[in-house]
């Protein structure tokens, strides 16, 4: 790991309240022009002020020099050029990757991650951006560092966009250019839909971002109204499915969310995406040691899968200490591919990126927050072994799904406000032994905001395997 190349970020602070201040790259120009009038300014200071968000590296109001200084005051009264308050930057990979970890301005933190690909043979230089689209996620998946925070806060537009904007800027520097952009950092997008769906519109519009749509891609693991709110659209983005297991049992466990929209609702709703945009939907399967890499594992996702036209990513776990399993050995992913590739479904195998920097979703943020301890850890640890015991021998969970989706019913009806959800257990191989550190809580909790707490047994990955944890060959 090299030395940060932005500005340090102070150390965790306790959650502030949010800045009333819209960020500029989520007013809509419409709005924007608006706004612009009502401050006596002429209609072309409309397009003067998109130039400066749109078209220029400019980072702050103080660089858009285009815009009178006292202009720039006023604007900044109204309007924050960039939402995200500070960014701290990490290289790894010999520069190929940039891990980002953002702040918000009520303190939340959240990660990018940009990484680098060379033109290799046909293929063109990609410079490809992961952006996280809320604060901690209510999912929970269990090996996901992510999921452990539990879920703080929906990102607004800007929040996602500025993400994609400071990317930019520091590609520029460098005489290169975003050529994709993935939904696949911190969160679960499809409940955050509406703000996805804004940023990602200001992202594809020719005359502010200008990304093609074809170069998007929106990650979920499964909210089935989300998909069908997504196809309705009929957009030209590509849909990623966070499957991981084919078998019921097995995804309860690596996919809470399972419990609600089993898998194949989900595979059937991503085939209605896939049927309704002409796009192929990318399938994910996190591979992990001894749990969902055996060639039954492969078997059964052959099947869900034949017909589909779909295309299955193995991507090695990246280790985080709060579970007990290991990323697959390289053997035994080449041999699961290769089990699904005779079987007629198109695989790709996922090289871990920035692995020195923390780049599994979630790991940087999680390493800001206190140090568990050791018996919390081995206690989760004993639950988890327990739990993969039971879904090894077919048993399905008897755990609600998380509680944070207990409204989510309907596909008209995908993103309420989160105060109005109903608080339901958390599964109880994911309640804390002991409260959150005192950083990661809210200022000022809404009542009855279901909001769940993070977990207490959180430590940076070490990679060690405790006794009775599941190892390669157990099943
Ligand atoms: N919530 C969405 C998008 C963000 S997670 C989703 O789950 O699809 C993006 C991807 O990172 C998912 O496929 C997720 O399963 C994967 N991921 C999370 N933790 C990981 C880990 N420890 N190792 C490897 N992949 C991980
Ligand atoms: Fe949330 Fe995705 Fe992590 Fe699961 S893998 S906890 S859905 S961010």
């Amino acid at each position: 790991m090299t030395e940060p190349t932005a500005q340090a970020l102070p150390e965790p602070v306790p959650a502030a309240s949010r800045d009333p201040r819209p960020g500029v790259s989520g007013v809509e120009p419409a709005a924007l022009a608006a706004m612009l009038e009502g401050m006596g300014e002429p209609a072309f200071r409309s397009r003067q002020v998109g130039d400066s968000v749109w078209r220029s590296e400019a980072a702050s109001w103080d660089d858009v020099t285009t815009l009178g200084r006292p202009l720039r005051v006023r604007l900044a009264e109204r309007l924050r050029f960039d939402a995200l308050a500070a960014t701290e930057v990490r290289v790894a990979d010999d520069g190929a990757t940039e891990k980002a970890l953002h702040k918000l301005s009520d303190g939340r933190l959240v990660e990018s991650v940009l990484m680098h690909y060379s033109a290799h043979g046909a293929r063109r230089e990609r410079n490809t951006l992961c952006i996280s689209s809320q604060a901690g996620c209510a999912v929970g998946c269990p090996f996901c560092a992510t999921g452990e925070l539990g879920f703080e806060r929906d990102l607004d537009v800007a929040e996602i966009v500025d993400q994609v904007r400071h990317a930019r800027r520091r590609l520029a520097a460098g005489g290169r250019h975003l050529t994709n952009l993935v939904f696949m950092g911190m969160g679960e997008p499809l409940l955050n839909l509406d703000a996805v769906v804004g940023a990602a519109l200001v992202l594809t519009d020719a005359e502010r971002f200008g990304l093609g749509a074809r170069h998007v891609t929106i990650s979920t693991s499964g909210v089935v109204p989300g998909i069908e709110r997504l196809t309705a659209m009929r957009p030209q983005w590509t849909l990623a499915v966070s499957l991981h297991a084919a078998r019921d049992a097995l995804r309860d466990l690596l996919v809470p969310l399972n419990r609600r929209w089993p898998v194949r609702a989900v595979v059937a709703a991503a085939a209605g995406y896939a049927a309704a945009t002409g796009r192929r939907v990318s399938y994910e399967y996190v591979m992990i040691d001894g749990l969902n890499d055996t060639p039954a594992d492969a078997d059964a996702l052959a099947r869900l899968l034949a017909g589909s036209g779909s295309h299955v990513n193995c991507i090695p776990m990246n280790a985080v200490a709060h579970t007990p399993w290991q990323a697959s050995a390289p053997d035994r992913i080449e041999a699961f591919a290769n089990r699904l590739q005779a079987a007629g479904i198109g695989v790709t195998v996922r090289r871990s990126r920035g692995q020195e920097v923390g780049a599994a979703c979630g790991q940087l943020a999680a390493e800001r927050s206190a140090e568990p301890a050791a018996a919390a850890v081995t206690r989760r640890h004993e639950r988890l072994v327990a739990a993969s015991a039971r879904a090894l021998a077919g048993e399905r969970s008897g755990e609600p799904a998380p509680g944070d989706l207990a409204m989510v019913s309907s596909s008209d009806q995908v993103v309420p406000g989160r105060a109005e959800r109903p608080a339901t257990p958390r599964p109880a191989f994911l309640r804390p032994a002991t409260p959150r550190p005192a950083f990661l809580r809210p200022a000022t909790p809404r009542p009855g905001s279901p909001r769940m707490a993070g977990h207490p047994d959180r430590r940076p990955g070490t990679g060690r395997r405790p006794p009775g944890a599941p190892s390669r060959g157990s099943r």
